[in-house]
């Protein structure tokens, strides 16, 4: 990872966001992508299309008569958080959470409050309320301290949102980076830097291959993604796709901090494309040996559902979350008790060797179609090897 790199990926870490409430990190990108002169636009449900100036483009990119997939990178932008409904009273907010949640010390626990242009305070949860299923929150009572708005000033409820505060909306132990949401920050920074390598190097010598989607509100069941695939674009395409889902996942046996980006096989509802997860081995073989972890990360279902559900050959890769969606499962600083709110945490080598395989899956001419031939052929010699006894 370059310096540049580096330092996009903790500008990205650092924004606020919360489900449907994706204005800040929207802001951030549209600035990169102008900086650097890549094309992008946003679809008609709000998400942003990288890699083509409008719908016509995009359209067009995904008709042209080539054998070479379009690669589909897709991450989300929004991560857990609520939303105001109503001023209890001069201090007292009334917000509904949106995704997942700790479940345990929420009383007393600090918040951070933002409006769509500028974060604007803080606060404290004096009350929470877990949904029925009890893996969340449903509903908080949040008290702010004294003299943070004047009556005029104060804005109207349901133009705040928020999350978890902690120290800092960043910070950094060595090669560990806790933020309050990696959780899919990291994706939406691991598809800039691509873009921006990609426009780079190959702007001008073909048509991109790539397009990168920065999706909302994910964490409600990836509505964003959704709205995207309901437009109908993906489905005309008349040449093959790959869609990549990017995300930070919950830590797991075999998907460990620090051990390499994981090659995601599938989430929880299901697998997902085995020939193209062939070809994914042997480009991170390439790319990045003995410097990944390989599974399905069936902590959670992933936009990769999305894309499989519609028909769209998918492959993942996943960068190993700690104290996945501010939930303290394992702990450390800011963290107060087991599931209590805390911040997530990933570690700079995982990210730096997602984004090594992400450009990697740009080149040009890569076996899409013959993942197998490979491994076929090795079969094939084992049973040279062995006819003799059939
Ligand atoms: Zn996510």
């Amino acid at each position: 990872m370059n310096n540049l790199e580096h330092q996009l990926l903790l500008q990205t870490l650092a924004l606020p966001t919360a489900p449907f409430r994706e204005d800040h990190v929207k802001a951030h990108a549209a600035a990169f992508l102008q900086r650097h002169a890549i094309p992008w636009f946003e679809d008609p449900v709000g998400n942003i299309v990288i890699g083509c100036t409008d719908a016509r483009g995009y359209r067009a990119l995904l008709r042209a008569p080539t054998r070479e997939p379009v690669r589909l990178f897709v991450a989300h932008m929004d991560h857990p958080g609520y939303h105001g409904v109503r001023w209890l009273d001069e201090h007292r907010l009334l917000a509904r959470w949106h995704g997942g949640s700790p479940v345990k010390r929420l009383r007393g626990a600090d918040v951070w409050l933002a409006d769509r242009q500028r974060e604007i305070g803080r606060g404290r949860i004096a009350k929470a309320t877990l949904a029925e299923h009890g893996h969340a929150m449903d509903s908080l009572e949040i008290i702010l301290p004294r003299g943070s708005f004047d009556q005029q000033r104060r804005p109207a409820a349901g133009r705040v949102f928020g999350g978890f505060l902690f120290r800092s909306a960043l910070w950094t132990q060595g090669p560990r980076i806790y933020t309050r949401a990696a959780d899919d920050l990291a994706g939406v920074f691991c598809i800039l830097a691509t873009a921006r390598h990609w426009w780079r190097q190959g702007a001008g010598r073909s048509r991109a291959p790539f397009v990168g989607l920065l999706t909302r509100g994910e964490e409600v069941g990836f509505v964003g993604a959704l709205g995207h695939l309901e437009l109908g674009w993906l489905a005309a395409a008349r040449r093959p796709l790959c869609a990549i889902s990017l995300e930070a996942s919950r830590t797991l046996p075999g998907a460990v901090l620090g051990k390499g980006p994981v090659l995601r096989q599938g989430d929880r509802r299901t697998v997902f494309y085995n020939t193209y997860l062939q070809l994914l081995t042997r480009v991170a073989q390439k790319a990045l040996p003995g410097g990944f972890q390989k599974r399905v990360m069936d902590g959670g279902t992933c936009e990769g559902t999305a894309t499989t559900a519609y028909d769209i050959p998918t492959i993942g890769l996943s960068v190993p979350l700690g104290n996945y969606h501010n939930e303290g499962f394992e702990g450390g600083p800011d963290c107060r008790a087991p599931r209590a709110p805390a911040p997530e945490c990933i570690h700079l080598d995982d990210v730096a060797g997602e984004l090594r395989i992400c450009k990697a899956l740009l080149a040009p001419g890569l076996p899409w179609d013959q993942a197998w031939t490979p491994v076929r052929e090795q079969l094939r010699k084992r049973l040279r090897q062995y006819r003799k006894y059939l």
